[in-house]
């Protein structure tokens, strides 16, 4: 299968209506960027810094930390990348980091993690914020930031990175020619205050593995609560629809880098809701890219319109049978 893929590996991903899909792919290993020349992905829609965090004894010195973004963006030649900051805490904790609550958390998901996290643990951030900024000198950084559920969360995360490149600035280092910050869209209560936000970010990335538990009510590693919800399911669309009409006519890019964006249906759901940025586990990108030059946006839109305003009671049904007409 991935032969018959490695042939679209140079095709650029255009819908039948010419429309431009961006298929990038998610990463977090040094050694996962080489998949982007194997599998022609656009760029690395989400780099998850947390796992050199999760595979070491003690915090990663900024040394490390810096090495590993510049090796990163070396590797990846030109390619854009976005750096999501560590999303550790919570399940992902680490031993060397003892929580600030001082017990357990009950909802780990739920509870000190991601920015919350680093927000708090304000050398972390710094150190973070420095080794970003230097590991990207010379090139474009993209850094987004996980959990954010109100703006001034990422204010305060922002205001740590500009006050380090200041530093570097002082110190006439070298510093990226272009700094982009985004946010992921994975707390729900974020999408009620999105406007306000909005002016302030080049991106927005949706996490749809976070949001639909989130959403749900629906711890998304309990398989007993696995058959419950669907990503194809009336409410997530329609939380989706309602961010993707939010961003109309704004300067901001927006894009999924949940799982959900990997599967054909759910692909195919995105891009009739407006998506035009996916990021997806590394071995779907060919299957999407083939999926995308099949398809035509305005016929897509025009179902979902319908499937959203009067939800089948099968839209995954449903779907199957609009593709084969
Ligand atoms: C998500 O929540 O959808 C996401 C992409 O981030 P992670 O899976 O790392 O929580
Ligand atoms: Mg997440």
């Amino acid at each position: 299968q991935q032969a018959a893929y490695a042939k679209l590996r140079d095709v650029e991903p255009f819908t039948r209506d010419g429309e431009r899909i961006e298929v990038m792919m998610n990463a977090g290993l040094r050694d996962d960027v080489a998949m982007l020349s194997m599998t022609g992905a656009d760029g690395i829609g989400l780099y998850r810094t947390e796992f050199q965090f999760l595979v070491s004894p003690a915090l990663p010195q900024r040394e490390r930390q810096t090495r590993l973004y510049r090796d990163v963006l070396e590797a990846a030649k030109g390619r854009k990348v976005i750096f999501r900051t560590v999303d550790i805490g919570g399940d992902k904790s680490l031993p060397y980091l003892v929580n600030a609550t001082g017990r357990e958390d009950e909802n780990p998901a739920m509870g000190w993690r991601a920015l919350r996290l680093a927000l708090e643990r304000e050398g972390l951030m710094k150190v973070q914020a420095r080794a970003l900024l230097e590991g990207a000198a010379g090139r474009e950084l993209n850094v987004m930031f996980p959990m954010v559920s109100e703006p001034w969360e990422f204010h305060a995360a922002k205001e740590v990175f500009d006050q380090q490149l200041a530093w570097l600035k002082r110190q006439k280092h070298q510093i990226p020619t272009a700094i982009n910050f985004g946010v992921m869209l994975e707390v729900p209560s974020l999408a009620e205050t999105l406007d306000l936000l909005l002016p302030h970010v080049k991106f927005i990335s949706i996490g749809t593995n976070d949001l639909t538990q989130f959403l749900f009510a629906a711890d998304r590693g309990n398989p007993a609560l696995a058959e419950r919800y669907d990503w194809l399911s009336p409410s997530i669309l329609r939380f989706l629809a309602r961010v993707v009409q939010g961003c109309v006519g704004q300067p901001v890019q927006l894009g999924v880098c949940g799982e959900m964006g990997g599967r054909r249906l759910e692909a195919l759901a995105l891009i009739g809701l407006g998506f035009r940025r996916l990021s997806i586990t590394p071995a779907a990108v060919g299957q999407i890219k083939e999926l995308v030059r099949r398809i035509d946006t305005t016929e897509i839109a025009e179902a979902m319109r319908g499937w959203l305003a009067s939800p089948p009671e099968n839209l995954r049904t449903e779907m199957l049978t609009w593709c084969r007409e």
